[in-house]
């Protein structure tokens, strides 16, 4: 087995460039006592700044979106190449805050997580029931065709450029997370639908994030789970005590 624990924060849209400057700098005097590798994901306007302010650390940068064409008449929008031209080397595609508000859907992703991968990013890739599934017992059926519909035409080597992020939408901002054992069971049900697609190594070597509302306070217990490799982090991200003592949970 060989994946990664990565903690990555996504920044959503918040702070601006003086902020982000102080985040990070904040953030660069924070020791990782552990072994998580940990990415930022500041909005798109400050990832080059990111980018410089970041230089000699083992910080990584991570874009919160692309599009998915090469380049033209898209207004407001950023490409993968353009991402790669900053000197990034992994992109978030998929979070629910995108599927509800952008309508993003597991086709548009497909054709996305394609032009990321065409690019040489690695992909966060984001997703996970609403409470509604959960609640009429959906959770696993929503999951899997999630999974199958956006990222199941890949190769089993595109997958070493895969990173999956669990995360429940009906946990996301609301301060409630799934307990480490609700956490644990889908982790487990992801990795076994991986095997019935690809194979057992494909599956060992995915690093699947749990994201939700994890703290500090909960961050030990969730990543303690053998299918929990780590976490997607929205609020506790903006803080760089709290982002690294989640970093620091392993
Ligand atoms: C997220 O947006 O990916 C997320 C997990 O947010 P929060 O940690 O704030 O629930």
């Amino acid at each position: 087995m060989s994946r990664k624990h990565i903690v990555a924060g996504n920044w959503k849209m918040n702070n601006n460039l003086a902020e982000t400057q102080a985040l990070i700098t904040d953030l660069k005097s924070k020791e990782n006592t552990g072994d998580a590798e940990v990415i930022i994901a500041p909005t798109s306007i400050n990832l080059h700044a990111a980018v410089e302010a970041l230089k000699g650390s083992t910080i990584q940068v991570a874009a919160q979106n692309m599009h998915q064409a090469e380049s033209g008449a898209y207004t407001g929008e950023v490409s993968a190449g353009m991402l790669k031209s900053i000197g990034l080397e992994t992109v978030i595609l998929g979070h629910s805050e995108r599927r509800a508000y952008f309508h993003e859907s597991d086709e548009l992703l497909a054709q996305k997580v394609n032009t990321a991968l065409q690019h040489g990013l690695r992909v966060i890739f984001c997703f996970g029931e609403e409470l509604e599934d959960r609640k009429n017992g959906k959770h696993f059926e929503v999951v899997s065709s999630q999974l199958k519909n956006a990222l199941f035409h890949l190769s089993a080597t595109q997958w070493s450029q895969i990173v999956l992020a669990y995360e429940p939408v009906w946990a996301i901002g609301t301060g409630e997370t799934a307990s480490p054992e609700q956490a644990q069971e889908m982790h487990a049900f992801i990795r076994t639908t991986v095997v019935d697609s690809y194979d057992e190594t494909t599956a060992s070597n995915v690093t699947i994030l749990y994201g939700g509302s994890v703290k500090p306070a909960n961050a030990k217990e969730i990543f303690s789970k053998p299918d929990v490799d780590g976490g997607l982090i929205g609020g506790a991200s903006l803080k760089a005590t709290d982002f690294f003592e989640i970093v620091n949970a392993f």
